[in-house]
């Protein structure tokens, strides 16, 4: 058996994609189940994951109940009952979302699992196939094309060549340089999280729900992981440190300090995240094509996104699935022209959706995180006074409702980017380097 460090094949692949992340492992998977030959490359020693939890809503699973992912990770996931809105100033339930019939509405259940769990059953499942061959310590230097296909060129000098290559990279993403010039753009805030046993953490704690508190500048959510072993928290704030131009921001001390004026439960909650590591937050703007010939992008590296909606790495899991679909469907050889073809419409079927999650994630953001006096008692009278069983502000993303072939508009259309001229195109310049 090939060990996870050998060409299972050494002829070139259909496919080499960059980056084993959750949207690269798992587009891997999809294309080999296709029959469709990949070479997975990933800069990291080891396949992994950051040590925190995932949600995965209906449209999501939908999707991976379809291409048999879901029955490996219902295992080792929550279903939870509810999605509930708190003030995390004064402790006050606002609204909850019924996520116990998410299934029955949507055709797909809503999750919550530890990333890794994700990530290692893809690992694995890829792994198992021929067709997918999965490589570490191979960091991506640069990419090409000519007319025959197009080339990674690793760090340490080795040429992985195939018909197309697909820049899985994420948020940071160096194949992205080839399709436009773009920054990452900071939005200030830095998200504290992880996973711990459930015994190191308050009593009190609702753990059939999905727990998201939100006050001036802040939020935090909390849920069960791992069938319920493990309770995972995210702490996100808007940092004064940063805005102040600080170095060093978002910084341990100013997490305390930002929550020490919540309720009682978020207060107790903060300790038990670690101090280590730090995310500063970032998104891209969203860009009209992620396409150039024989290049295309997937996940964050086409369209990374606030985590306010959940949604990045599920729609990460959409691009996989929307490009084995299109690439499936070439008939003969994988012509240039045919490649092109099947490029346009996996950009029909996943770009505006992916650009509308990305501008009404950022929407999301805002109304979250309002400041205290009118804002805040506006945005707590609309939440208190919708209706528990008034799907109107997820239908659009988690739809189309079973029985129904349609989903609602995005309460705001895509807020592209000009997209930069492919001839200026360059590493894409770090704007929110901070010390994590
Ligand atoms: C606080 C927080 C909470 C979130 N919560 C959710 C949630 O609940 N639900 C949800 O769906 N999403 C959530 N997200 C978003 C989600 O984490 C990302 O969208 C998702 O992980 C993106 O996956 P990816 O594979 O595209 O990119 P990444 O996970 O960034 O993977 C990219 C991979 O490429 C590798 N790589 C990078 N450069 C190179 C190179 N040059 N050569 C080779 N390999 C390279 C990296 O090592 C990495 O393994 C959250 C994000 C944050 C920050």
């Amino acid at each position: 058996m090939s060990t996870q460090n050998e060409l299972k094949d050494e002829s070139r692949s259909q496919v080499v994609v960059v980056g084993g992340g959750i949207g690269g492992i798992s587009a891997a998977l999809m294309l080999g189940r296709a029959g469709i030959r990949v070479t997975v490359l990933e800069s990291a020693p080891e396949f992994g994951e950051v040590g925190a939890g995932l949600q995965l809503a209906p449209n999501i699973t939908r999707m991976l109940d379809e291409v048999g992912v879901l029955e490996q990770i219902l295992p080792l996931s929550v279903v939870p009952n509810r999605l509930v809105f708190r003030n995390a100033k004064t402790g006050a339930e606002l609204t909850h979302l019924d996520l116990a019939d998410a299934k029955e509405r949507y055709g797909g259940p809503y999750i919550v699992l530890h990333r890794s769990d994700l990530h290692h059953a893809l690992v694995d499942a890829a792994r198992a196939l021929d067709t997918v061959t999965l490589l570490t310590n191979a960091g991506v230097e640069r990419v090409e094309q000519d007319q025959d296909g197009a080339s990674a060129i690793t760090t340490d000098g080795r040429v992985f060549t195939g018909d197309l290559l697909v820049g899985a990279d994420g948020l940071r993403s160096i194949v992205r340089g080839e399709i436009v010039t773009d920054e990452t753009v900071p939005s200030g805030y830095v998200a504290y999280r992880g996973a711990v046993p459930l015994e190191n953490t308050p009593a009190h704690l609702a753990l059939d729900d999905v727990n998201v508190w939100f006050g001036p500048g802040l939020h935090l959510v909390q849920y069960p992981v791992r069938a319920g072993e493990l309770y995972n928290q995210v702490a996100v704030f808007r940092s004064k440190e940063f805005l102040e131009g600080k170095e060093d921001w978002g910084t341990p001390e100013e997490l305390d300090a930002t929550y020490a004026d919540m309720c009682e439960p978020v207060v107790e909650a903060i300790p038990a995240l670690g101090r280590i590591n730090r995310w500063p937050m970032s998104d891209r703007e969203p860009i009209r094509t992620w396409t150039d010939r024989r290049i295309t992008l997937l996940g964050d590296a086409a369209h990374a996104m606030l985590q306010y909606l959940a949604q990045g790495a599920g729609q990460s899991l959409l691009d996989g699935a929307a490009l084995t679909t299109h690439l499936s469907a070439i008939d003969g050889e994988w012509t240039g022209d045919a490649i092109a073809r099947a490029l346009e419409a996996y950009e029909a079927d996943r770009v505006e959706a992916a650009a509308a999650t990305q501008t009404v994630g950022r929407m999301w953001g805002d109304i979250w995180h309002v400041e205290e006096g009118a804002p805040m008692l506006l945005r707590d009278h609309i939440f208190s006074s919708r209706e528990v069983d008034d799907y109107s502000l997820v239908d659009w993303l988690y739809g189309p409702v079973v029985g129904e072939s349609d989903r609602p508009p995005a309460p705001m259309p895509p807020a592209y980017a000009d997209a930069g001229d492919p001839a200026d195109a360059g590493s894409p310049v770090d704007a929110d380097q901070a010390p994590a």
